[in-house]
């Protein structure tokens, strides 16, 4: 059977040393080829609560990032005080500001971002100020010669970003720099540059045998 958990647990916050209760994904079930991903490469999760798990945010000094920067504590998470209820789509924008005062990279930020943006929509609220923040933190980053990581993919997402925001030349230009070591089908990234080509920003839930492609090991070969 397939299903979502979530734990209660307590964490310290590596900021102030407070030690509060907050809660993890405890269970997530493998991505197949039936699993609803959108063509900016996420995964549709069935409940906001979900995504804002995978941070965790300080009642006391309000520092969010991502829980598993945060250490675990022995003491029960009944007995200590809990995370400040928040909606899940705004932690990622506490977690945004976080990453600013300790002047991360703009890529932490462009994935902070995406994922309030995803986090969002899965909440049925308008995320549209944090594509807006992912656009402009992903071009920023993609300027920046100095990291290395896979930036054909990050070109994809940057032209899926684009593409959602309606910049449809700005999304061709970046589609145009994706190559193979981007992992992505061909198939893939041709059909968004044509959509991006006449002028469609809505978001493209893709074909199993795609979500397979690029998620299901074993799998990949077949693209
Ligand atoms: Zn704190």
């Amino acid at each position: 059977m397939k299903f979502f958990k979530l734990r209660h647990l307590t964490v310290v916050c590596p900021e102030c040393q407070t030690i509060f209760a907050t809660y993890e994904v405890a269970r997530m079930p493998a991505i197949d080829t039936t699993t609803p991903v959108e063509s900016d490469l996420h995964r549709i999760l069935p409940d906001a609560e979900l995504r804002s798990s995978l941070l965790a945010m300080c009642p006391n000094c309000i520092y969010t990032w991502w829980l598993s920067s945060f250490k675990e504590h022995f003491y029960l998470p009944q007995v200590v005080p809990d995370s400040p209820p928040t909606e899940p789509a705004k932690k990622f924008a506490h977690a945004v500001a976080s990453g600013r005062k300790h002047n991360v990279h703009a890529l932490d930020k462009a994935v902070l971002a995406l994922n309030g943006y995803w986090c969002a929509k899965e909440q049925g609220v308008d995320g549209n100020r944090f594509l807006a923040l992912a656009k402009a933190e992903l071009q920023t980053a993609l300027n920046d010669e100095s990291w290395a990581g896979n930036r054909s993919r990050y070109n994809y997402v940057m032209g899926e970003i684009a593409r959602l925001t309606g910049d449809f030349a700005l999304a061709v230009n970046h589609f145009e720099k994706v190559d193979k070591s981007a992992g992505l089908p061909t198939e893939l990234v041709s059909k968004m540059q044509e959509f991006a080509v006449s002028g469609n920003k809505s978001s493209v839930r893709l074909p199993p045998h795609i979500v397979g492609t690029i998620f299901v090991p074993g799998n990949r070969a077949a693209g």
